[in-house]
């Protein structure tokens, strides 16, 4: 997959790009990332990327003409049109199924705003998405560009080991991922549950779904309304509700 990410603000993707996981992607060549400045693109001699409101009003609105020509320039020799994302706290509110459909495909870009927004045309003729991380308003688009991009590559063949598979994770099956434990068995007196140390996999894994469900229930029962659940599972859910 290719990234290509536009900003004013390059410096702030070299932490998160160049640590962990999203490195380890881009050696081990699943990602290609690349940071622009579309300062660089700007037309005028004192490459002015924002201007004033028509109409008036506070803040400043990021000029249509930068952002074309960078993205046009990144993406306009490719056989197929990559998927455009502006981060933007007015677009639709970023998931889990919205991470695995972009891990779909082969070139996003992503386009970080700053101070009071973008000029209209952008978001009607340039972008095919617009996300927003959640229900607040930060100072950029940077951040949100970088959780979209973490998201992203982690469910990228080969990114991640068999042993973080990101199939259970939290969200990834429909239901919050259950507790987890590691040594010592008993700590300070707070034990590990029996299940877990009884080397039966049946029950082990009957544990993980029933404490999986229990999260779900009392954290997020707005989960399970769109959970299709099977009979075993609703079984389960019933004891809990019981227990309670
Ligand atoms: N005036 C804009 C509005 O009310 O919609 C907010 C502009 S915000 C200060 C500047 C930039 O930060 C936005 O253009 C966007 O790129 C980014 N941003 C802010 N909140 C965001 C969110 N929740 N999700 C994604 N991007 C966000």
């Amino acid at each position: 997959m290719k990234i290509d990410v536009l900003s004013l603000f390059p410096e702030m993707f070299e932490g998160v790009l160049g640590s962990s996981i999203l490195k380890k992607a881009q050696e081990k060549g699943a990602v290609h990332y690349k940071v622009t400045n579309f300062r660089d693109y700007a037309d005028n001699k004192h490459q002015t990327v924002d201007d004033y409101p028509y109409g008036g009003g506070a803040g400043m609105v990021l000029k249509p003409q930068p952002i074309f020509d960078a993205v046009e320039s990144l993406t306009g020799q490719a056989d197929k049109k990559p998927r455009v994302v502006l981060l933007c706290p007015q677009g639709e509110r970023y998931t889990q199924k919205k991470a695995e459909e972009l891990a779909q495909e082969d070139h996003l870009v992503f386009i970080c705003g700053h101070y009071e927004g973008y000029d209209e045309r952008i978001r009607e003729h340039l972008v095919t998405d617009e996300i927003s991380i959640g229900d607040y308003v930060l100072t950029g688009g940077e951040l949100g560009a970088m959780v979209i991009i973490d998201s992203v590559v982690r469910l990228l063949p080969g990114v991640l080991g068999n042993e973080d598979s990101p199939i259970m994770d939290s969200h990834s099956s429909g239901l919050l991922e259950h507790p987890h434990y590691t040594r010592p068995a008993d700590f300070r007196g707070m034990k590990v549950p029996d299940a877990l140390l009884s080397g039966n996999h049946k029950r082990i894994d009957e544990w993980r779904m029933k404490e999986s469900l229990r999260r779900t229930w009392h954290r997020r029962p707005d989960m399970l309304k769109n959970y299709s659940i099977d009979e075993a599972e609703a079984k389960l859910l019933e004891e809990i509700k019981k227990e309670q």
